[in-house]
């Protein structure tokens, strides 16, 4: 299997998954005219899309959803709460379109399987999303206040990991932002931190080599090198020396990263 982040950050989420028999995206956060460009950054189009995996309701991860859905006929899936929450925001999509993707259950895609767990955020029922293909894992995590044992223990051993590094918590507490919003950033059902995001790496990261993909950035409340070097430096105190068999990669708001083997 195969994936490329089309754009990371408080601004806009969309990943792009394919294998020899289909091709997915998780949340379209962006507008439909964007997501179709950053596609065709990597050589991909719309038209082989065939499912969006919708992670929670917020706009950051919903707003091309419901044009690409008209406009593709693709089939969308959430979980029902989501749906409810989303219905008004994503406009008509087809009933045959809709479908439901229920809680800590796995949907297999020909030969794609697809596992969704809970997470903690402020959304009515969030949830993220694992791959399996084979022996080979993806997992996506982000849009999370913290890392429970139940959430390591879906993504544990993954081959590739798309993980938050939200925010540095100097620069926020520091920041312009309101304090309600701070807070809310900081708390259970926010984001995580570069510093938490790297303490909960170190717990499920096995002995093999494991990408990293440091995503979903606060465009305001962080940097692409302080993030970097403060996940590195976290799990090197957790035993782990990036570079050897972990390693570390930036994504990007506005450009899509190459498509990536896992
Ligand atoms: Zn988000
Ligand atoms: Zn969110």
């Amino acid at each position: 299997m195969r994936f490329s982040i089309l754009a990371s950050g408080s601004t806009g989420n969309s990943i792009y998954i394919e294998n020899d028999t289909g091709a997915y995206l998780v949340d379209a956060g962006f507008t439909a005219k964007r997501i179709e460009a950053q596609l065709a950054k990597i050589g991909r189009s719309m038209k082989n899309v065939n499912a969006i995996f919708v992670t929670h309701e917020h706009s950051d991860h919903i707003k091309g959803v419901g044009v690409l859905a008209r406009k593709h006929g693709i089939p969308v899936y959430a979980n029902e709460k989501t749906w409810q929450a989303m219905d008004n925001l994503v406009g008509d999509v087809a009933l045959d379109q809709k479908h439901h993707f229920d809680m800590e259950t796995v949907k297999s895609f020909g030969s794609l399987s697809v596992e969704s767990f809970a997470v903690s955020h402020d959304a009515v029922d969030p949830m993220f999303y694992v791959f399996h293909e084979a022996d080979r894992k993806l997992a996506i995590i982000t849009d999370t206040g913290y890392v429970s044992d139940r959430m390591k223990g879906i993504i544990r051993s993954a081959d590739s990991f798309v993980f938050e590094s939200n925010h540095d918590v100097g620069m926020l507490q520091m920041g312009r932002y309101p304090w309600n919003v701070k807070r809310r950033i900081l708390s259970d059902v926010g984001h995580v931190s570069n510093e938490d995001a790297a303490v909960a790496m170190s717990d499920v990261i096995s002995q093999k080599e494991t990408q990293i993909y440091l995503s979903h950035l606060s465009r305001d409340n962080n940097m692409k090198d302080l993030a970097r070097m403060s996940v590195e430096q976290t799990l090197q105190t957790c035993g782990i020396t990036v570079g050897e068999f972990v390693h570390l990669h930036d994504t990007d708001a506005e450009n899509p990263t190459g498509l990536i083997t896992v």
